[in-house]
């Protein structure tokens, strides 16, 4: 194998120390942490809390106060007051200049406390610390990107036309007023951000709710909105579990607009409930990508590239490739590849230096992907590398080895996302083959081609049913481009990222303004 290909590692930690700032946070005096409601910390009327952990050490991080129906109403109302003001100087008033420099001022606070914000992805989201470094560099760059936005598409009257003999017409865009965002525990940074600057910049106020498993960072990013100026309502925090505090807000009337990024069966649960009372909806949920390599490949090279993508954040990327099509011809070199990148992962402690996988993010995830595993060989999928519970010695995290399976094509044996370093090899004869059985799924997030003929690449790859198609690449993302997915992957809504992003946050109406009658 030559060096070059050997090169191509699975994103890596380097030691972490916790900072005193963040442990200080935790810690918060002793008391549970409130939700962020008007510029205040509410304890919550259901007297609930719940625990944060270090989901690969269990210990527990810190102690959150659940919010409740009374508290989502409260949050509603502060959203309302603070979007409309006294009629004249809400937040959906305020030049879009201002609210840009209230966004940097934000951004700049992230980053004067950047260790405190990367210990909340680190320590209590499980990341490696190369994943998380790369999610903080992300509130800069969407913040950046949707202020550019924000000052290029105009809110307010579109161009007027003549529509009758006395009648004028023209559109009128606004923001929603009250908007949602549900987050996962996943990618809570990236996401927090990927929704707050374009609902923001927009005009709107914005209820976040962080996922229950990681709900550090959004309310640190709260606290720091309130030490950047932001008038009290305009950013609520509402922590708590889906099937309560989310649910409530997928209830509320008040809420013109949500945006969910989480799991197909909740997003769709959830586009019902706020379909009833008219709240409108984004939805990106998750995949099961595929990565069709072409004989061409170098076997060995394209292993290792989709190993690393397979084992992002260790395989719990919504766009994760989690099934390749590979060239018959090359099948065998190409599986002995992956097989030596998935067996050199270094299991571990995600903030000790060299961890390549580490322990995923909750026993509910680990029961799961252990089951998926099992299911994969009663479906007729042939271990390569098995799976099954991993020991890490001085931590009790929920660890897991990486599993992957021989397929062959007349198998479904991995029909769902299963979010872990797991994959399922199938060698195909031909690439029509391959394009049909990556195209045989609901999911329809992200998938690849791996091939040195570009144009072939790109020929085939416009053919996934995906919303990213990529040749050579996967797991790229750019601001400016879409990232949506398609079938239960997606929709409605345009993605995120994207002018349409920004858009989405605003309503169109028509106007229509006829003289007065003459008497
Ligand atoms: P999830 O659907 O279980 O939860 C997502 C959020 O919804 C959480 O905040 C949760 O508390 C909330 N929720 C749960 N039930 C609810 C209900 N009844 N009403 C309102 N809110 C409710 O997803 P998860 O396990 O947190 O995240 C992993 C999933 O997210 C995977 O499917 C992954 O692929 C997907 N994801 C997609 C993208 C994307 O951009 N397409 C990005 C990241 C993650």
């Amino acid at each position: 194998m030559s060096t070059a290909s050997k090169e191509i590692q699975a994103l890596t930690a380097t030691q972490f120390t916790t900072p005193e700032k963040f442990l200080k946070f935790c810690q918060n005096d002793g008391k549970p942490h409130g939700g962020i409601i008007n510029g205040q910390s509410v304890r919550g009327s259901m007297n609930a809390t719940f625990d944060t952990i270090d989901p690969g050490s269990l210990e527990t991080l810190a102690t959150i106060c659940e919010m409740g129906q009374d508290e989502v109403d409260a949050a509603v109302i502060a959203g309302q007051r603070a979007f409309h003001g006294n009629g004249v100087n809400g937040w959906r008033d305020i030049p879009v200049e201002e609210k840009c420099a209230l966004i940097m001022k934000l951004v700049e606070l992230c980053e004067r406390d950047r260790d405190a914000l990367l210990a909340c992805e680190i320590r209590d989201g499980g990341k490696v610390s190369e994943l998380a470094e790369g999610d903080f560099a992300q509130i800069r760059a969407t913040a950046e990107y949707f202020c550019e936005v924000a000052k290029r598409i105009p809110l307010g009257d579109g161009s007027k036309m003549q529509v009758a003999d006395n009648i004028e017409g023209y559109t009128y865009r606004e923001p929603w007023g009250v908007v949602a965002g549900i987050i996962p525990w996943n990618y809570p940074i990236v996401l927090t951000s990927w929704f707050i600057f374009p609902a923001l910049l927009s005009g709107n106020c914005v209820l976040i709710k962080p996922a229950e498993d990681t709900p550090l960072s959004a309310l640190y990013i709260g606290k720091l909105a309130e030490e950047a100026g932001f008038p009290p309502g305009v950013i609520n925090v509402l922590p708590g579990r889906g099937e309560l505090t989310g649910q409530f807000m997928a209830e509320h009337p008040g809420i013109r607009y949500i945006s969910f990024t989480g799991s197909p069966g909740v997003g769709q649960h959830i586009l019902r409930t706020c379909d009833r009372h008219g709240t409108r909806m984004k939805r990106e949920m998750g995949g099961n990508g595929a990565a069709i390599v072409l004989e061409d490949a170098d076997p060995q090279a394209v292993a290792r590239m989709i190993g690393r993508h397979t084992n992002q954040h260790f395989g719990q990327t919504c766009c994760t490739i989690h099934r390749v099509f590979v060239a018959d011809k090359i099948a065998d070199d190409f599986i002995d590849a992956q097989r030596e990148f998935f067996s050199e992962l270094k299991i571990g402690y995600q903030a000790d230096e060299g961890t390549q996988l580490g322990a995923v993010i909750n026993s509910t995830q680990r029961s799961r992907i252990l089951s998926a595993q099992q299911d994969t060989v009663t479906r007729g999928g042939q271990p390569i590398l098995a799976g099954g519970a991993a020991e890490v010695a001085g931590r009790d995290g929920y660890y897991i080895k990486p599993a992957i399976y021989r397929a062959s094509p007349d198998l479904n044996c991995n029909p769902a996302e299963v979010f872990h370093a797991f994959a399922t090899i199938c060698p195909v004869t031909d690439t029509e083959q391959a394009l049909q059985l990556a195209n045989s799924t609901p999911y329809g997030l992200g998938a690849s081609v791996w091939t040195k003929d570009i144009s072939r690449g790109v020929e085939l790859a416009k053919r996934f049913r995906d919303g990213t198609c990529q040749v050579n690449c996967h797991n790229t993302i750019a601001y400016g481009l879409p990232y949506a997915g398609q079938g239960i992957s997606g929709g409605p809504g345009a993605g995120v990222n994207c002018e349409e992003t920004f858009t989405d946050y605003t309503e169109l109406k028509a106007i229509y303004v006829a003289d007065y009658p003459d008497s």
